[in-house]
């Protein structure tokens, strides 16, 4: 992993996903294989593969400081292009920074994360103006370190999800993107909600993959070495747009099937 402390001239960004974002950290240390912010190394010039590099924002708790006097009072998504729990926020603990000036400044504060490690923060996170979310994509351990290789293992962000909710903190669940023929399947699906049925979320969203077509050759080294049977199918995933909108129609439909078994469908959004 290169690690390299930068410093940045601006933190509170406006985003498509809240108000703004905010990300500490330029790269991500969880990996995934799949992870569409993968595109921001066209503009930093990081050559390493995604997950061998992060910079670190050193200076982001003085110029978020700055910045939340100027800009009007919103919701802030953390983090839009990386995880602000990934493992390096052990250490330089800058997430946590954040989330307390933003509170302390009047903002709402919207996070998102493959981290358990949020728990170390519940006693500031224990807000009503606090959202915590976790992206759950399978219990399945082995696919879970396959795509997802420095991430909580998918037990632990639940179960760290269920202390925050007990503290009375806003609780929800991102269901996705799914991996067609790996992490769609019923038995997948059906483990998942079963886990969280038992969970009082605000809300469940269920995504799809996206087929961007930057993440295909990551997704396809891991099939070419996993799941070879499956290279053929994925690439008209990716790049035959009827087989596309056919895969993510049946998907759609398995899913809400299984959500209403579950009594999950009405808290649920979803984009296929
Ligand atoms: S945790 Fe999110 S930002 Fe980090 S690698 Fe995975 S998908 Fe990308």
């Amino acid at each position: 992993m290169k690690i390299a402390q930068i410093k940045c001239k601006s933190l509170l960004v406006d985003s498509g996903l809240a108000d703004y974002a905010v990300n500490c950290y330029r790269g991500c240390g969880h990996g995934c294989r799949y992870c569409y912010a993968r595109y921001i190394r066209r503009f930093s010039g990081h050559k390493e593969p995604w997950g061998e590099f992060v910079d670190v924002r050193i200076n982001a708790r003085e110029v978020l400081e700055k910045e939340v006097k100027r800009k009007p009072k919103g919701r802030v998504f953390i983090s839009s292009v990386c995880d602000g729990w990934q493992p390096l926020e052990e250490k330089y603990r800058l997430s946590r920074a954040c989330v307390q000036i933003l509170l302390e400044a009047g903002f709402k504060v919207t996070i998102l994360t493959k981290s358990a490690f949020f728990l170390q923060d519940l006693d500031i996170l224990e807000h009503p103006r606090v959202s915590i979310g976790a992206t759950l994509t399978t219990l399945d351990e082995d696919l879970r370190r396959l795509f997802e290789p420095g991430s909580s293992p998918t037990l632990q962000r639940i179960k760290a999800l269920k202390a925050a909710d007990k503290k009375g903190i806003t609780v929800w669940v991102f269901l996705g993107p799914f991996l067609p023929e790996i992490s769609d399947t019923e038995e997948n699906l059906e483990a998942l909600m079963k886990a969280i049925a038992r969970l009082r979320l605000d809300h469940i969203y269920l995504d799809k993959l996206n087929p961007r077509p930057d993440i295909w050759p990551s997704v396809r080294e891991v099939l070419e070495e996993h799941f070879p049977h499956l290279v053929d199918y994925y690439k008209k995933i990716f790049f035959h747009r009827p087989t596309y909108k056919a895969y993510t129609k049946r998907l759609g439909q398995a899913a809400r099937l299984i959500a209403q078994k579950h009594n999950l469908f009405d808290t649920m959004r979803m984009s296929c």
